[in-house]
């Protein structure tokens, strides 16, 4: 139904035996916007992410994504959302179009050469499109990544980092495109974070993460004004 939350998680809390990855998070995301999760090393993010995409089963707590109980409901949106992960490499054998092949097959894509030869003229991928992923420049690897994760031209689209360790112009590259994507499709971004910059130049809205737990959650100019780069760094710790 219009007007729903692309993403409602309640009370949700993830034990690694004694470890509280996560710990009673509760947040609803709206449609159409893009919403950084921003905290240091082990504050949950990741594992909040994967729970969202039905890969790890919360300890408890309630998921819903797209009007679907995760993980009940999830072979009625997996194929509506996407992922994009530093994690997730792609075999340097094989060439773009393979991989991209490979990707499309796995969310069941429908005219799944088209697609591709969309996103080639998109993401400028065509000149290096039947070459392998192994001998790949790192900007173009980057584009290849977006690729991948727009291939199911997803509704909902999950980043664990999406610009960490690219150049200042990749980076804003990536942000642009992924702003464009939403603009142009009403999608819902969420992404995962350590950079208060990539988040404030990204994002309508950041959830700040600390040791399992949501320690702050505004927009992200009241978050600057709130913050110095002090009390930022403690909520790093
Ligand atoms: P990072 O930015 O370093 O990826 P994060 O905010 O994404 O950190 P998580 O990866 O979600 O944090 O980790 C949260 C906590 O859960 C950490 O203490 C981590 O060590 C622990 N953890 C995560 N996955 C597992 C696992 N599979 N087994 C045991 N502990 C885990």
């Amino acid at each position: 139904p219009k007007g729903s939350a692309a993403i409602e998680v309640a009370q949700l809390t993830k034990l690694y035996k004694t470890i509280r990855a996560v710990d009673d998070v509760s947040f609803r995301i709206a449609r159409g916007s893009i919403t950084g999760l921003l905290g240091g090393n082990g504050a949950g993010k990741t594992t909040t992410i994967a729970m969202i995409m039905g890969l790890v089963l919360p300890t408890s707590g309630r998921i819903r994504v797209l009007d679907c109980a995760i993980p009940e409901e999830s072979a009625r949106v997996l194929g509506r959302m996407n992922f994009e992960s530093p994690y997730v490499d792609m075999p340097m054998r094989l060439t773009v179009r393979q991989n991209l092949t490979i990707f499309g097959k796995l969310y069941a894509v429908k005219n799944l050469p088209a697609r591709i030869a969309q996103l080639a003229d998109d993401l400028d991928l065509g000149e290096f499109l039947d070459r392998p992923n192994g001998k790949l420049s790192a900007g173009q690897k980057t584009r290849v990544a977006l690729a991948k994760a727009l291939i199911n031209h997803p509704e909902l689209l999950l980043l664990d980092e999406p610009t960490a360790s690219l150049d200042p112009d990749t980076a804003d590259w990536v942000r642009q495109h992924l702003q464009d994507y939403r603009k142009e499709n009403g999608a819902t971004i969420l992404l995962a974070s350590h950079n208060m910059l990539e988040v404030e130049r990204l994002c309508d809205r950041v959830i700040i993460m600390k040791r399992g737990r949501i320690e702050d959650d505004d927009s992200p100019d009241k978050i600057m004004a709130r913050y110095n780069r002090a009390t930022l760094e403690e909520v790093f710790l």
